[in-house]
């Protein structure tokens, strides 16, 4: 497809690249959600919709981005992880996961993983290290392990003999497919030291499975293939490791802040944890 300014592209956008973007993509309706700019009308229509089917949306898509801030910095300064392998990145926000963690450690060292082309695009606002750090931005396929462990950017960024930190924030509700997500993630800890974590948030309807249900339908009726899991197949995608104090629980409340208080459970619907690696 080809659009120009009378279809409401951003001026930033390649116009040599077939951007799809006449149709709804999770990173760009999930940045128009959450206010930000680089999103195309299909994206906000899909956001509109799904916000009137699922109100309450945006605020659990910013508790969640805060569950992710916090996560960082507790696995940063409590566990001790200089290195970070993130997989669905999304389209860079304030603060983005190296931001948070080279705060509390400079020399931390970032891998930024993510399959949208526009997200590619805009991966040079991820590129901002620390001079003593590093960060790098592979654009691949959480269904694809060896694209990933295979690629110039990790072997060239991180030490696999060191413990590094798996983040998979909000990405597995976009793949249908259980035994696929446990089996990319089965393949992606089978590479990493012992004393690495997983940390991982993902949709729930188990506080409000009516809006929940129909958030789901909204955005399967855009192309999204979204699914909403139970707490105990959350629980199952760390089969192996030490899942961390406070469990599976949802995002606003594992180690909240002033910030996360202000969040009811029914408006939330993301589960979170961090597990170890032994
Ligand atoms: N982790 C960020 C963004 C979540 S939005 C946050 O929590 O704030 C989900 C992201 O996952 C989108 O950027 C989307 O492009 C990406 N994504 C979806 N399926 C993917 C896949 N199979 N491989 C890699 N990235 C994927």
């Amino acid at each position: 497809a080809k659009w120009g300014a009378s279809r409401g592209a951003p001026n930033w956008a390649p116009a040599n690249v077939d951007l799809k973007t006449d149709v709804p993509h999770s990173a760009r309706v999930y940045d128009y959600i959450l206010g930000g700019k680089d999103n195309f009308p299909a994206d906000r229509a899909a956001g509109d919709q799904t916000e009137k089917m699922m109100p309450g949306l945006s605020r659990s898509m910013r508790a969640n981005r805060n569950f992710m801030a916090r996560m960082a910095h507790v696995v940063a300064t409590e566990h001790g992880i200089r290195q970070f392998l993130d997989i669905g990145t999304g389209l860079p926000t304030t603060p983005n996961l190296h931001e948070v963690v080279q705060k509390a450690a400079p020399e931390s060292r970032i891998v930024y993983v993510d399959n949208d082309p526009i997200v590619l695009v805009h991966a040079r606002a991820l590129l901002t290290s620390t001079p003593e750090g590093r960060t790098a931005y592979l654009d691949a396929d959480f269904t694809d392990p060896e694209s990933i462990l295979k690629s110039e950017q990790l072997a060239s960024t991180l030490d696999l003999s060191q413990p590094v930190a798996l983040s998979l924030i909000a990405l597995v509700q976009f793949i249908p497919d259980e035994a696929l997500i446990q089996h990319v993630i089965d393949t992606l800890v089978a590479s990493l030291a012992p004393g690495s974590i997983l940390a991982l948030s993902t949709a729930t309807g188990d506080y409000a499975p009516e809006a929940v249900e129909r958030g789901v339908a909204a955005y399967r009726g855009n192309g999204i293939p979204m699914t909403a899991r139970d707490k105990a197949t959350v629980e199952g995608f760390f089969r192996g490791l030490e899942i961390l104090d406070p469990g599976v629980v949802l995002v606003h409340r594992w180690h909240p802040d002033a910030d996360a208080a202000g969040y009811s459970d029914n408006e939330v619907f993301m589960y979170g944890a961090i597990a170890r690696k032994l």
